[in-house]
């Protein structure tokens, strides 16, 4: 009886030891894992990202204003190629990577980081938000090769282009082929749907307490 206590409480030391971090890694991690165990043959992995699912790492002005942009797409990416470790580390470019993705248009490859139009890595197509970090693409941001990045906002242009309105991005965005790639019995399935990477604190998902 006392040794079964002892493990449980063995057990439940070990949980708790878990970092904050760890916790919030393992989390999403499963999320990618399941998104690329489950798109179709020959197809990337995608997952619709709600619009909040960065806040936690949107620290400047820029990004959240970027957030509060409506969100055009979901994420897509080359197998193996997005890692949750990346994501939870907050470094900017990956998070400021992630909201040109899903914010911005779909271009033609960049040439720098994107040579197809649709297998690139990470990010599947090259997407840029003009005049948003000189309108470099996600994936050349997401390596911090932006001052690489040959379809840029011109440089010293000073002011901000406007942004098309939504359906005039959406219009632009659709691919000749395009097809929504649908994830059975799986949450994100749906933008009525979305996978919650945000749960609120101290429920079951989240048992870490923000300050
Ligand atoms: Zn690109
Ligand atoms: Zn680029």
């Amino acid at each position: 009886m006392s040794r079964q206590n002892q493990q449980l409480d063995f057990a439940r030391v070990s949980r708790a030891s878990l970092s904050m971090r760890d916790q919030m890694i393992a989390y999403l991690q499963n999320i990618i894992d399941q998104a690329e165990a489950q798109a179709p043959y020959g197809q990337n992995p995608s997952l619709w990202m709600p619009p909040q699912a960065l806040d936690f790492w949107c620290n400047n002005k820029v990004q959240r204003a970027v957030q509060a942009l409506p969100v055009q797409r979901r994420i897509s990416w080359a197998p193996g190629s997005l890692r949750a470790d990346q994501i939870v580390s907050g470094r900017q470019s990956y998070i400021n990577a992630l909201l040109i993705y899903t914010r911005g248009l779909v271009s033609a490859p960049c040439g720098m980081r994107c040579h197809t139009v649709h297998s690139n890595r990470p990010f599947s197509q090259c997407v840029r938000l003009p005049g948003y970090w000189d309108g470099c693409c996600a994936n050349c941001k997401w390596c911090d090769w932006a001052s690489y990045c040959p379809v840029r906002d011109a440089v010293n242009s000073g002011a901000r282009q406007d942004l098309p309105g939504v359906q005039a991005q959406i219009e632009e965005n659709a691919a000749p082929n395009a097809r929504v790639i649908a994830i059975e019995d799986a949450p994100g399935d749906t933008e009525e749907d979305p996978i919650d990477l945000d749960p609120e604190d101290g429920s079951q998902e989240n048992p870490y307490e923000l300050d």
